[in-house]
C-alpha cells in the first residue's frame, strides 16, 4: 500500500493523540472519578492532570463555567442539600441552598491567577502561578458539598487534579458532586478524572491518599486532628482548622440590630460553619437590652442552672463533644432537655461565666452562650481568649472606631466582620469572594485558586522590553 505524506502524518498525529489521551490509560477505569481502591483513584487523577497540563486556558475557563453550571441546576441543588442534610444528620437545608449557591457564583475562577512582569535592559521576566500537580483535599461533614465545590473550582481553575477523602458520614452527597462535576467535564470536552473520590471513605483511605508520593499538596478543611496530620505530612499543605468565634458587643454599638445579626449569623445552618458565631461577650451596661432583643428574633434564654449543668453533662460528656447534639436545630435540642419553647423558637441562650464549657468549646449547634464584661477593653481580652489562638474569625458590634481597631489588631483572626453577621466575612452579604477553606493555620487566608498554586519565574534575557 502507498501512503502520501499527508496521510502519514495524519495517522501519526492520530496515535499521538490517542496515547496523550488520559481516556485510555489503564489506571482509568474509574466511571465519573468515582474509584474503590485509592490508588486506583490517585494513579488516574496523576495522569488526567498531566493531560490537562498541556491544555489551553481556553478549555479550563470552559470548564469551570461547566461545573458552576452543573451544581446550579435547580434540581441537583436541591437533592445535594437534601442529602447533605439527611445523610450527615445536621444543618438546616434552606440555608444550604444558601451556602452552596455562593460556593458556585463566588468561588473565584481562572481570573483568580494573576501573572506578575519585571521588564527593563535586561530583559523581561514573568512570575506565573503554576500547578502543584494532583492535591490532596480532605474535606468536613459540616461542608461536605460546598467544600467540594469550592476547592474542585478552585484546585482546577490553578490547573491540578484533586482526590477529595469526604468525611465516611457524607460520603453519599460526595459521591455525587464529584459525579456531577466528572460529568459537566466531560461534557465540555475535558478530561477524565481531574476530580475523584473513593467509594468508601475511611481513615484508612485518607491515609494512602495523604501518604501517596505522587500526591504533591495536602489541604485539610476540618478539626484540629486532621490539620495536624496534614502538617506533619512533610508535604505541602494547607490547613484550615476549627474555630470558637467569638462576638463583642460594645455600650457604642446598635444593639438593635447586634442582636439580630447575632442570631442570625449563630443560626446560619445550625451554627455549623466554623465561622459562625460561637459565644458572645457584652459590656454589661448594654446586656439587659441585648439580650431582650435577641429575644425579639427567636432567641429563647435558658436560667435554670440545675438545666444548664444536665445539658453540660449530656452535650460535652467527660468534656468531649456528643456528635448527636452537632448542627441541630434549637428546638430539637430543647425537646430533648423536655424545654418547653414556643415553635419559632431559634437559639437557646443562656447567660455563663468566662469559663464554661459552652464558652470554651466549640460547640457547632443552637446554643449560644453570653458572658458580661465591665468594659469593652476586658470584653477585647476575653475575645482573645475564647478564641484560643485559632487566628479563625471573630465579630465586633460598635460604633467606636478606635475600640474596632483594638480588637482587629489584639484577636489577630483571619476574617474580622465589624457590624454584621458572621457569614458576612465570607461574602453572604458582604463584599468579597467565598470560601470554604479558611486557612488560618497555615496563613494562606480564604483560600482561592491562587493558594493552590506554585509560584514560578520565568526569564527572557535581554529582549521584550519596550518601554
Ligand atoms: P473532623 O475533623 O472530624 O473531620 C474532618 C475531615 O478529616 C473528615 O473528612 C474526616 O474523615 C477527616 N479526618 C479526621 N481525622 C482524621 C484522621 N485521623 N485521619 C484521616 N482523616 C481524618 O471535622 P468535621 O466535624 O467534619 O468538621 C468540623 C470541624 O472542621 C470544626 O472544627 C470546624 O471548625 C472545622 N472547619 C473548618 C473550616 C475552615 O475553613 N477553617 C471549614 C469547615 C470546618
Amino acid at each position: 500500500m502507498n501512503l502520501d505524506a499527508t496521510t502519514i502524518e495524519k495517522i501519526v498525529k492520530s496515535i499521538v493523540k490517542e496515547l496523550d489521551s488520559p481516556q485510555d490509560n489503564a489506571a482509568c477505569y474509574g466511571e465519573d472519578g468515582i474509584f474503590e481502591d485509592m490508588n486506583d483513584a490517585v494513579e488516574a487523577a496523576f495522569v488526567a492532570q498531566a493531560y490537562y497540563m498541556k491544555q489551553p486556558l481556553a478549555l479550563r475557563r470552559k470548564m469551570i463555567e461547566a461545573m458552576r453550571e452543573v451544581m446550579l441546576k435547580k434540581e441537583n441543588m436541591e437533592t445535594i442539600c437534601a442529602m447533605a442534610v439527611e445523610e450527615t444528620g445536621m444543618g438546616n437545608y434552606e440555608h444550604k441552598l444558601v451556602k452552596q449557591k455562593l460556593a458556585v457564583e463566588k468561588t473565584p475562577g481562572v481570573e483568580d491567577l494573576e501573572t506578575a512582569a519585571f521588564s527593563g535592559d535586561e530583559g523581561l521576566t514573568v512570575v506565573e502561578l503554576s500547578p502543584f500537580g494532583v492535591i490532596g483535599a480532605i474535606t468536613p461533614t459540616t461542608n461536605p458539598t460546598e467544600t467540594i465545590i469550592n476547592n474542585g473550582i478552585g484546585m482546577l481553575a490553578a490547573g491540578n487534579a484533586v482526590v477529595f477523602a469526604p468525611h465516611p458520614r457524607a460520603k453519599n452527597v460526595s459521591i455525587l458532586c464529584v459525579r456531577l462535576f466528572n460529568q459537566a467535564i466531560a461534557a465540555v470536552g475535558g478530561p477524565k478524572n481531574l476530580i475523584v473520590t473513593t467509594t468508601n471513605p475511611s481513615i484508612e483511605t485518607s491515609n494512602i491518599l495523604m501518604a501517596h508520593p505522587k500526591v504533591k499538596m495536602l489541604v485539610a478543611t476540618g478539626g484540629p486532628g486532621i490539620v495536624d496530620t496534614v502538617l506533619r505530612s512533610g508535604k505541602k499543605a494547607i490547613g484550615a482548622g476549627a474555630g470558637n468565634p467569638p462576638v463583642l458587643v460594645d455600650e457604642t454599638a446598635n444593639i438593635e440590630k447586634a442582636a439580630k445579626d447575632i442570631v442570625d449569623g449563630c443560626t446560619f445552618d445550625n451554627n455549623l460553619p466554623c465561622i459562625a458565631e460561637k459565644e458572645v461577650i457584652v459590656v454589661d451596661q448594654v446586656a439587659d437590652y441585648l439580650i431582650f432583643n435577641m429575644k425579639k428574633h427567636g432567641a429563647y434564654e435558658i436560667k435554670d442552672r440545675g438545666l444548664l449543668d444536665k445539658m453540660v453533662e449530656e452535650i460535652l460528656p467527660e468534656g468531649r463533644l456528643n456528635r448527636d447534639f452537632v448542627g441541630k436545630d434549637a428546638c430539637y435540642i430543647a425537646k430533648k432537655f423536655n424545654i418547653d419553647v414556643p415553635e419559632d423558637t431559634r437559639v437557646l441562650i443562656m447567660e455563663t461565666n468566662k469559663d464554661h464549657p459552652f464558652a470554651v468549646e466549640e460547640l457547632m449547634m443552637c446554643i449560644l452562650p453570653i458572658i458580661r464584661v465591665d468594659n469593652v477593653d476586658e470584653g477585647i481580652e476575653l475575645a482573645v481568649e475564647l478564641e484560643h489562638g485559632n487566628r479563625h474569625t471573630a465579630m465586633m458590634h460598635s460604633r467606636n472606631v478606635e475600640k474596632l481597631s483594638q480588637m482587629a489588631k489584639r484577636v489577630q483572626t483571619t476574617i474580622f466582620v465589624k457590624n454584621g453577621p458572621s457569614y458576612c466575612g465570607i461574602g453572604a452579604g458582604g463584599e468579597g469572594y467565598t470560601t470554604f477553606t479558611i486557612a488560618g493555620p497555615t496563613g494562606e487566608g480564604l483560600t482561592t485558586a491562587k493558594s493552590f498554586a506554585r509560584i514560578r519565574r520565568c526569564v527572557l534575557k535581554d529582549a521584550f522590553s519596550i518601554r
